[in-house]
């Protein structure tokens, strides 16, 4: 399974694509960064990736 992920513009912070997907639209989860991460800032590919392969990101997430 491909690994998505994400990076802060603003801290280099990496997120989890599907964490990002789920939520939409989150806070940088540095406490000290209030940059804002959007699902819509993953590559067109990335994001296309994530929503086809939901239930295994999910079921991979609740383990
Ligand atoms: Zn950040």
């Amino acid at each position: 399974m491909r690994i998505i992920t994400l990076t802060c513009p603003e801290c280099g912070t990496v997120v989890a694509g599907n964490v990002i997907e789920n939520q939409r639209e989150m806070k940088c989860p540095r406490a000290t960064c209030s940059e804002t991460l959007r699902f819509t800032d993953l590559d067109e590919e990335d994001r296309r990736h994530l929503l086809e392969h939901r239930e295994k990101y999910t079921m991979e997430q609740s383990d």
